[in-house]
């Protein structure tokens, strides 16, 4: 799973997102439609409604649209009411028809809930749903298949560490200076008291160099500091992430050329988009639909 950062503009705090925050729950919603993570984020960005949240999660990655230093409107109590100013809101993707990848959806909301939990130091009983607040039926999926399910998967989460779901991943790696790593699950820069990860978010899945340790963490790139749990080895020839249809990608200003041969223009080199195909050498990107050179690209 992947966290995406598709920020509301500084613009549009007045309606999505006026007050500071300092977070003091979860707050856990179904989207009751079946738009993607993505689509969920990007929609409450462009409308002018005071509706907001956090973060979007379906069966593929997490898309973060508010940051968590500010509130959302989505518990409906209120412009001073307890859900809208004090929690952190989890949409969770696809429960109007459900079916697998709700399962996954709901699934790695339990993840991000519980990686939430672990960042504020917070127990399970900070996990809270819409109906808490307001009395509706929300998360309405969720709760048709048990709440206490819902807890349970959260508890699970938490009780497995930070460890990312790939349970390949060495927990008690160590690495020293100039290891190349590659960050996967939730980055962490809570040394020294920084707030978790928005500057590291854009290292996930990507190779790194190790800049630096202290005690089971690992400062990166010159960014911040990542627990052991959350870095995997990248292997001396520091090989690149396989990279698979629906991951976001950035085209290196250092591209030259498509795989296709011809000439990479100027407005192409820098731009984000999202892989249509994947081929071991190359990939089709949706937004400029051309095959680009794999080594060409980076992951965000
Ligand atoms: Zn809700």
């Amino acid at each position: 799973m992947i966290i995406i950062q598709n920020l509301v503009p500084g613009s549009k705090y007045s309606i999505k997102c006026p007050h500071s925050m300092t977070p003091q729950f979860v707050v856990i919603h179904n989207t009751a439609n079946d738009a993607s993570a993505e689509a969920e984020i990007s929609y409450m960005i462009r409308n002018d409604n005071e509706v907001s949240f956090h973060y979007a999660v379906d069966d593929r990655e997490v898309v973060q649209g508010i940051p968590e230093n500010r509130n959302g409107w989505h518990a409906g109590d209120g412009g001073n009411g307890r859900g809208n100013r004090y929690g952190i809101a989890i949409e969770i993707c696809y429960s109007k028809s459900g079916g697998p990848r709700f399962d996954q959806a709901e699934k790695n909301a339990a993840e991000l809930t519980a990686d939430i939990l672990r960042r504020y130091g917070w127990g399970i009983e900070k996990v809270t749903k819409h109906q808490d607040y307001s009395g509706k039926y929300c998360p309405h999926r969720t709760l048709d298949l048990g709440w206490q399910r819902y807890l349970d998967m959260v508890s699970a989460a938490l009780g497995a560490g930070s460890a990312a779901p790939d349970t390949s991943a060495p927990s008690t790696a160590v690495y020293k200076v100039g290891d190349m790593v590659i960050v996967t699950g939730y980055p962490c820069a809570t040394a020294a008291g920084e707030k978790p990860g928005a500057r590291l978010a854009a290292y996930r899945g990507k190779i790194t160099r190790v800049h630096g340790s202290g005690t089971h963490r690992y400062h990166v790139d010159a960014k911040g500091w990542c627990r052991a749990a959350d870095l995997q080895p990248a292997g001396s020839t520091a090989a690149p992430v396989a990279l698979k249809a629906g991951d976001r990608v950035r085209v290196k200003q250092t591209a030259t050329t498509y795989a296709t041969g011809q000439t990479i223009p100027a407005w192409v080199k820098g731009r984000t988009d999202t892989v249509l195909q994947a081929k071991e050498d190359r990939l089709l990107l949706r937004d400029i639909y051309s095959w680009v050179k794999r080594a060409d690209v980076e992951r965000l």
